[in-house]
This record gives C-alpha cells, sequence and structure tokens, in this order.
C-alpha cells in the first residue's frame, strides 16, 4: 500500500510524475536508452535542461535579467557559495535568524564577511518570523531570509519592503506560491522537497547581483559565473534530478501554476490547523500569523499520549511524522504533492484519537 509520506525530505512526488519518471528510467522518449544513461550534452538532455529553466521562468514571472542556475553541494553549498560569490570581505550583509538553516547560513557567511543579525526569534525556539527589520545597516549588499523554516514549522507571509536585495532561501517552500520576484536579488533552494529529486540546488541570480569586482579568488565550481558562462554544464550534471525537477514543474504549471498550487496549499493547511486548534488533545507550536503552509508542527495536550498517537498514525498509514528533535511532538511535511486525501486521513486519525479518548 503506498503510504501517506510527511516527511520533510526528500518528500513525497506526484504520482503521474514517478509513473512517467520510471518508464523515463528504462526507456526515455523512445531513445533505447534509460534517463540515467543519456549524455548530459547530447540534444536530448539540452531539450530537458531548456524547458526546465522556461517553465521555472514561466512560473515564477523572471525576466530576461535572472540566470536560472543548476548546482550540486545542496543548500548547505548556497550558505557559503552566495556569501563568497556576493561579498567581498570587508562588505556587510543583513540576516535574520529564524532557526536552525538560517543559523547555519549566518555562520558560513560569518566566516567569510561582515554579518550583520538584524533580528531573531531565538530566544522563543524560534517560533514565530521576527518583523522589525529596522537594525538593517544602510551599507547592508543583502538581507538574506529564510522563507520557510522547515524545522520550527514557520513561514513568512509578507515580504518585507526593504531597500536591498533580498536573497532568500526557498528550500521549503520554492513553487509553492507566486512571489514578487522584483524584490529578490537572489533565490536558492534544494531540489528535494518541493522540486524534485535530491542531488540538485536551484539558484537563481539577478544579473547586476553577479560581481566582477571580487577581490578573492573562486574555484570554478563555486563560481556563479562558471555556471552562468556554460549553462550549468561545467561539469556533469545530476541529469535525473533535473529530469525530475522538469516533470514537477511541468505538473505545477498544468494545475493552473502557482496562483492555483498556493489555493490547494492554502487549503490543505487549513484542514490540519482547524483540526489542531479543534481538538483538544493537540496544540499547534507556533504563533498563528506565522504558520508554514509547508510544515505543520504540533504536539499532544499532555506530552505522554504522543506515543499513542505516533501507532495509530503509523498504522493508518502515515509516515515520517516524527517532529525534529528541537521541537518534539509531529512534524506534518505538506509540501505542494501532497494530496488533499493524504491530510484527510491524518485529520481522521486525529479525530478518532480523540473520541478514543473524550
Ligand atoms: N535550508 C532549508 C530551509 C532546509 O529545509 C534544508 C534541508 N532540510 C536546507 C537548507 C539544507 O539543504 P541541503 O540538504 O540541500 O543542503
Amino acid at each position: 500500500m503506498k503510504k501517506h509520506n510527511f516527511n520533510p525530505g526528500p518528500a513525497i512526488f506526484p504520482i503521474s510524475v514517478l509513473q512517467e519518471a520510471s518508464q523515463a528510467i528504462l526507456d526515455f522518449n523512445g531513445t533505447g536508452l534509460s534517463i540515467l544513461e543519456i549524455s548530459h550534452r547530447g540534444s536530448e538532455f539540452t531539450a530537458i535542461m531548456d524547458e526546465t529553466i522556461s517553465l521555472t521562468k514561466d512560473l515564477l514571472g523572471l525576466t530576461d535579467d535572472h540566470h536560472v542556475l543548476f548546482t550540486t553541494g545542496g543548500a548547505s553549498t548556497q550558505f557559503f557559495m552566495l556569501a563568497q560569490n556576493l561579498l567581498n570581505t570587508q562588505d556587510t550583509a543583513a540576516y535574520t535568524d529564524t532557526g536552525t538553516w538560517a543559523n547555519k547560513a549566518i555562520k558560513e557567511a560569518k566566516a567569510f564577511a561582515n554579518i550583520k543579525v538584524i533580528a531573531s526569534s531565538k530566544d522563543k525556539n524560534y517560533s514565530f518570523i521576527p518583523k522589525d527589520l529596522s537594525a538593517l545597516p544602510a551599507e547592508s549588499r543583502f538581507l538574506h531570509l529564510t522563507s520557510n523554516n522547515t524545522i520550527f514549522g514557520t513561514q513568512l507571509h509578507d515580504w518585507p519592503d526593504v531597500p536591498v536585495p533580498i536573497v532568500s532561501d526557498m528550500s521549503s517552500d520554492i513553487f509553492s506560491r507566486p512571489i514578487p520576484i522584483e524584490k529578490f536579488g537572489l533565490i536558492y533552494a534544494g531540489a528535494q522537497k518541493n522540486l524534485g529529486p535530491s542531488g540538485v540546488t536551484m539558484v537563481i541570480i539577478r544579473k547586476d547581483m553577479v560581481r566582477t569586482d571580487l577581490t578573492h579568488h573562486l574555484p570554478p565550481m563555486l563560481d556563479y559565473k562558471t555556471f552562468i558562462a556554460e549553462n550549468s554544464l561545467y561539469n556533469t550534471p545530476p541529469v535525473f534530478s533535473i529530469y525530475g525537477s522538469m516533470l514537477t514543474l511541468r505538473w505545477i504549471k498544468n494545475l493552473g501554476g502557482l496562483d492555483a498550487m498556493q489555493k490547494i496549499n492554502e487549503a490543505k493547511a487549513k484542514l490540519l490547523y482547524d483540526e489542531i486548534d479543534a481538538n483538544p488533545y493537540f496544540k499547534g507550536t507556533v504563533a498563528v500569523e506565522d504558520r508554514s503552509l509547508m510544515n505543520v508542527c504540533f504536539v499532544c495536550d499532555q506530552e505522554e499520549l504522543e506515543n499513542e498517537f505516533a501507532v495509530d498514525a503509523k498504522n493508518a498509514g502515515c509516515v515520517n511524522l516524527k517532529g525534529h528533535r528541537s521541537v518534539g511532538g509531529f512534524r506534518a511535511s505538506i509540501y505542494n504533492a501532497m494530496p488533499i486525501e493524504s491530510v484527510q486521513v491524518l485529520v481522521d486519525t486525529m479525530r478518532e484519537f480523540a473520541r478514543r479518548k473524550g
């Protein structure tokens, strides 16, 4: 039986994407070759790359002012790569500290340049998104924001108006909603939640962010200019991950694009948060206005009941619901590909649990 997979990442795929990808592993488009066997320099892969970029531009409303790049090393590599590409060591950049991943981004950038942490929710275990960004230094080259905090279950719902470009880690909510693209200088995301198979990282960079005046050396594999000049083909790219991303982006486009995706995500999240709020045995862990539509964190009102509910959920086919150790309880990751029917199964299980206890 196919499970209801609430894993935070690698995460659930649309079933139609899995079907098409599995066929392509055996025979890609009647070529007599597996997608795993085709040349990354051949016409088949060129078409895949072109379509993935054009779907990205189309869905996000990018202009010719943007490059869409595919790197490896995950979002974790971007933590230092973006700092070393966007900053000289004496430059300043501002960051907000909204969770584990934001912290890692800060740490890597601090090792390299002058980084100011202008807001933090650390004192409340990252249960909200700090809104006061008035400490932003005038000389900042950018403001780094983590759009969705995968571990703590908070999400930025209003992009701030700031006088500098926003650089955003969108690993866990890219393509889940429309974004005001004009505010961003750089966006990056590991593929494995909303985009495709793990192994590829998408980087969208506005052309004017690419520095030609860096005073330090960058190895070619860490230099955005290499990826730009070689269309992300300087070395062998993760062909299958890019192909899987293309299929997922097609699926989003066929659903009606990001406006439609957002409505579906809102409906799923509402179903689950409404149950958390109504059910006396559960409670949410973050500020209501900052609740993530992607990662829904909740605990049992009585902690000792958590193991029992975990068994019920497992018996209902709901897997990978365990909360991160820094929050505890449960985390239901309900990314784009999660069907509302699976969320309903979880909600029904919560209701049945309350009925049995009550
Ligand atoms: N940023 C966020 C918001 C994440 O959720 C993750 C992974 N869970 C990362 C960064 C790290 O990504 P990667 O594993 O691709 O390095």
